[in-house]
Order: C-alpha cells, then sequence, then structure tokens
C-alpha cells in the first residue's frame, strides 16, 4: 500500500477532497498534514485547525499539525503584500506550504503528496500544479494534481460543509488578503477583546470546541446559526482631572463625537445623565460588568462605574470618549443531547467584558459528569451564543425549538450537576 500525505488548508475543502481521494485510491495510506502559517490571526487559525481535527477523526485519517511559523512566513511574502489574490505573493504562499509538505512526505516514506488546496473555487488550479511539481521534484516524489471541482464536486463540497456543521471561512487566510477583500471591516476580524465577545472568533472557537468533545463523548449535536445586531467597542473612557475613572463600556452605547467635556445635569436613581451628547455614568455597588437580559434600542452611550466615584463625578466636569461600531455579525447556538430531553440547561458561550464566563474545561468535565442524563434523554445542554447582550442565542432556541431553558447558567457560577439546580 502506498503511502500519501494530504496538505490541509481548512474543513471545508477538506471533507469533501479526502473522501473522495480515498474512494479513488483505496490502495493508498492517508496522512493528513495541516500547515497554514499564512493564516490570521491566530484564533482564526485554530478554529481553521480545530474543524479541519473534527473532519479527520470522522473520516479515520491520522492529522499531523505544522507549526504555526507565521513570522517566517510573512518574511518570505515581504514585498508582495498588495499583490491581488492569485498572483506573485499566493505563488510564493503555495511554495512554502507545498515545498515543508513535501519535506514532511518524503521524510514519513511518502511516495506522494497533494493538497485540498486543489479544491478551493478561488485558486487557481495551474498554478497550484506548477508550485506542487516543483516542490515534489525537489524531494523526488511525485505531485498528485486532481481536479475535483468539476462536475459539480465544488457544489457537493458546500452541501457537505453544511451538511457537517463546519465551519466555513469568508477570506482565503492571510492578513492581506483579508485587507484586500474586506477593507476597513477586516479591523473586526483583527481586533481581539478580552475574554470571549458575543459574534467573535474567540466564541465560536469555545462552541466548536466544546462540540468536538461531545462528538468524541458519542453525544449528539446540533449546531444552529443565527445572526444578529453586533457590537463592537473600539476605544472609550472617562476621566476626571486626567486621571481615569474605571469604567466598563455598556453593549450598544453608540460613539460620542470626538472627547465630550460635561457636567452631570440629572441623576435618577443610582444613574447620572450629563448634560453633552446623551452620555449615562451607571454607578455599581460592586463594580463588574452587566449583561443585558433585553436587546437594547435607546443607544446611550453608557459608562458603568463604581459607585464610590460618585462624589468625584459630581463635583468635577467630566471627560469622555467612546468608539464604538454596529455590525452584522453571527453566532450560534449549540445543542448537545437530543430535542426531545426533559430538561433544557443553557450555558452562556460568550463572556463578560470582565472576563467572567465559562469555561471550556469545565463545560466538558460537566458533561462527562452528566454523560448518562444527557444520553437517557434527561437533560441536553445549549450553549447560547451572544447571550450577554441580550439572550439572544436563548431566544433564537426558543424560536426555533418552541420551547424555553428550564434553566441558564449565570456568568461566573459553578457548573452544578442537574440536581442542584
Ligand atoms: S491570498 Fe491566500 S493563497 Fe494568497 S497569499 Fe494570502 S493566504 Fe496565501
Amino acid at each position: 500500500m502506498r503511502k500519501v500525505l494530504v496538505h490541509i488548508c481548512c474543513a471545508p475543502d477538506a471533507f469533501y477532497f479526502l473522501k473522495r481521494f480515498r474512494e479513488e485510491n483505496p490502495d493508498s495510506e492517508l496522512v493528513g498534514f495541516f500547515y497554514d502559517p499564512n493564516i490570521h490571526p491566530y484564533e482564526e487559525y485554530k478554529l481553521r485547525y480545530q474543524e479541519t481535527e473534527r473532519t479527520c477523526r470522522e473520516l479515520g485519517i491520522e492529522l499531523i499539525e505544522g507549526e504555526y511559523d507565521v513570522e517566517e512566513w510573512l518574511r518570505s511574502v515581504k514585498g508582495l503584500e498588495y499583490e491581488p489574490e492569485r498572483g506573485e505573493r499566493c505563488s510564493v504562499c503555495f511554495d512554502f506550504r507545498l515545498e515543508r509538505s513535501a519535506k514532511l512526505a518524503r521524510d514519513l516514506g511518502c511516495t506522494a503528496f497533494t493538497t485540498t488546496l486543489l479544491m478551493s473555487p478561488k485558486k487557481k488550479f495551474s498554478q497550484l500544479k506548477e508550485s506542487g511539481e516543483k516542490v515534489a521534484s525537489k524531494y523526488g516524489i511525485e505531485f498528485i494534481a486532481v481536479d475535483y471541482r468539476k462536475g459539480g464536486g465544488t457544489q457537493e463540497m458546500f452541501r457537505l460543509t453544511k451538511e457537517k456543521e463546519i465551519y466555513q471561512q469568508d477570506y482565503c487566510g492571510c492578513i492581506y488578503g483579508l485587507f484586500q477583500q474586506k477593507e476597513e471591516r477586516s479591523l473586526f476580524d483583527l481586533v481581539s477583546t478580552f475574554g470571549r465577545r458575543p459574534g467573535s472568533k474567540e466564541e465560536r472557537l469555545f462552541i466548536k470546541e466544546v462540540r468536538t468533545h461531545a462528538e468524541l463523548l458519542e453525544l449528539p449535536t446540533k449546531e444552529i446559526e443565527f445572526p444578529f445586531l453586533g457590537w463592537i467597542p473600539l476605544e472609550g473612557g472617562l476621566w476626571v482631572k486626567g486621571e481615569p475613572v474605571p469604567s466598563f463600556i455598556r453593549p450598544y452605547s453608540q460613539s460620542i463625537r470626538g472627547k465630550v467635556r460635561a457636567d452631570v445635569e440629572r441623576i435618577v436613581g443610582n444613574t447620572l445623565y450629563l448634560n453633552k451628547q446623551f452620555v449615562r455614568i451607571i454607578l455599581l455597588e460592586e463594580f463588574r460588568d452587566l449583561p443585558l437580559k433585553e436587546p437594547e434600542i435607546a443607544t446611550y452611550p453608557t459608562f458603568l462605574v463604581p459607585q464610590d466615584y460618585r462624589e468625584t463625578l459630581l463635583q468635577n466636569r467630566i471627560d469622555a470618549r467612546l468608539r464604538a461600531e454596529f455590525v452584522n455579525s453571527t453566532s450560534s447556538l449549540l445543542i448537545i443531547g437530543t430535542y426531545e430531553a426533559r430538561e433544557f440547561v443553557g450555558i452562556p458561550a460568550d463572556t463578560l467584558q470582565d472576563g467572567r464566563g465559562f469555561a471550556s474545561d469545565d463545560v466538558k468535565a460537566f458533561m462527562e459528569r452528566n454523560i448518562e442524563l444527557i444520553k437517557d434523554g434527561y437533560i441536553s445542554l445549549v450553549l447560547l451564543g451572544a447571550h450577554s447582550i441580550g439572550r439572544v442565542g436563548q431566544r433564537v432556541f426558543e424560536e426555533i425549538l418552541g420551547r424555553s431553558l428550564e434553566y441558564t447558567l449565570d456568568y461566573g457560577t459553578a457548573l452544578l450537576d442537574p440536581k442542584l439546580l
């Protein structure tokens, strides 16, 4: 039996390619190699690797993860930053990844190698073939250039990606392609805030990690993606006499024009209203972020501040700055267990701005402790995306399944077993 190394770029391209390649080459043993230091940012790389791991496990194909040597990759394409996609930068990128793949193939005793990049509808087949054959001859092995895109292959690839609920990226991978494709919107792919904000790559990665673990435990899973109005804070804060005042920015706060200097003009309960640009300050006994129970429609620029600062704020002029963007976002909810479970337990998938939320290891341990209850249909778990900004995932769950969650755990609480809830 001959051994063939398959360089893998992402799970959507890999699933159909590997399946078909194995069917057409029953006498070949396949080894997958995920080698993609071109992918930016690192969270996106992790997400694509996570989904590739899930794909290879389902297909029973060994997978090796290559090094994430992003700096070396960046050096290799220096001077080609403004090249269009399919241009010279892409040739160098293919050479870089395929050279390392060919070397590993030879070291592992493979007589041939190929790449799932050949499946990608946006890549030039001839460019990939040329690169693959060049590096293959250097290492004395064969490059197998198969075009599975023809004859409905691309459509079948998209169908399988949807059916298997595989993460489908919306840009090729590198930072330059990202800028060219999304222009100023690429900022939202690159800005990484603390924790797992609603609709972020971190939140998606958390859901995928937990899903992978549930599948390893042979629990049924169903992931449902949904769109929502996202909100991303870019910068902001409060100052008195040049000194910063500790604050969190409440989600759905609109931007302030420039920097505003204002006074408190009205006090209602624990809320201070300033006399310019609708700025609001909510004073908290305990300084921490508060999840929104309902989606916010009134978009006052709002800061959460410790109660101790009340007198300082009342007696001084306050400087405030805030820049935030409203964006079309997507998130998802993950159901672990059956739809007919007696009880559904909701677990927020995102975290609050102060970092409170559930760790994936705790959720995995919770699943393991309660595996029989989940398998017997006593409970199902629901990971809820975008929960902190108005329980969006929970609303989608209720709308789609037509039933309510029996429990939804609060951020920062212990993952108690169902009998204790
Ligand atoms: S656009 Fe894609 S193929 Fe081209 S250099 Fe960037 S990551 Fe590589």
